[in-house]
């Protein structure tokens, strides 16, 4: 894609979070690997829903700005920390959508085993502790889980995916939403049923097939234990994360 594309698809994909409620006002953040050398990101302080292509800045991989009249957004430093340690990285999208955020403030992990589009397109997500946003420390905040996952959400903040394309680092973000949109109306009507050991391993080998890498797969993790948090679990007491609503039987 050339630069000119890519800034249009970063309006796109604003446009498409604010339509979908994933942040509010000024909030949230994009950007795009230009090459190796250059990101394109969105500007601080401007609505995601009505970006204009001009709008955007350049960074290089320090944060400093190359080109563009409005001012980098505050979350340069959480984008380059991801470009840094993941090569194979083009897009990548933080928001505050709200079914994901509520996970994030209450602790609640994200629970596993329910449906299949997660575990295939997600697998298991993370927490990552809550560091004042905007800092070095809270782009290194995600150092722990970044090599081993594309959607980690940020404890009493949002969420950040990213992805090998722009468009498919934003379809996480979507998919993990959707997901917690349907367990936290899943609530109201009853209890939720897991899958068993069996079932997760069939769900792990059709993402095998389909080319998506999983720790799970590699870790050789017995059937019965592949829904039970088997990567980031040891993660839980610093993130300040436990199981409360989708504790599991
Ligand atoms: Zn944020």
């Amino acid at each position: 894609m050339t630069e000119s594309q890519l800034r249009e698809e970063i309006c796109e994909i604003g446009r498409r979070m604010y339509q979908r409620q994933f942040c509010a006002a000024n909030e949230g953040n994009i950007s795009v690997r230009l090459d190796e050398e250059r990101v394109l990101c969105t500007p601080t302080l401007r609505c995601k829903g009505f970006l204009n292509p001009a709008d955007l800045c350049v960074v290089d991989l320090a944060g400093n700005q190359l080109a563009g009249e409005l001012q980098k957004t505050s979350e340069i430093l959480l984008h380059l920390q991801i470009y840094r340690q993941r090569q194979d990285i083009i897009g990548v999208v933080h928001c505050h959508p709200p079914h994901v955020t509520a996970f994030a403030i209450t602790g609640e992990p994200i629970p596993m085993g329910l449906l299949p589009e997660p575990e295939v397109f997600l697998g298991e997500v993370p927490t990552a502790p809550y560091v004042l946003p905007g800092t070095q420390a809270f782009a290194d905040s995600i150092l722990p889980f970044v090599q081993k996952t594309n959607a980690i959400v940020l404890a009493n903040h949002g969420v950040v995916s990213y992805a090998s394309g722009l468009e498919r680092a934003y379809w996480l973000t979507e998919i993990l939403d959707s997901y917690c949109r349907i367990l936290i109306n899943s609530r109201a009507l009853g209890v939720p049923k897991y899958f068993d050991g069996t079932q997760m391993r069939e769900l792990l080998d059709l993402k095998e097939r389909w080319g998506f890498a999983d720790p799970r797969t590699t870790s050789k993790c017995p059937d019965d234990q592949l829904g039970n948090y088997p990567t980031f679990r040891s993660d839980w007491a610093a993130s300040n994360v436990s199981p409360n609503a989708f504790k599991k039987p």
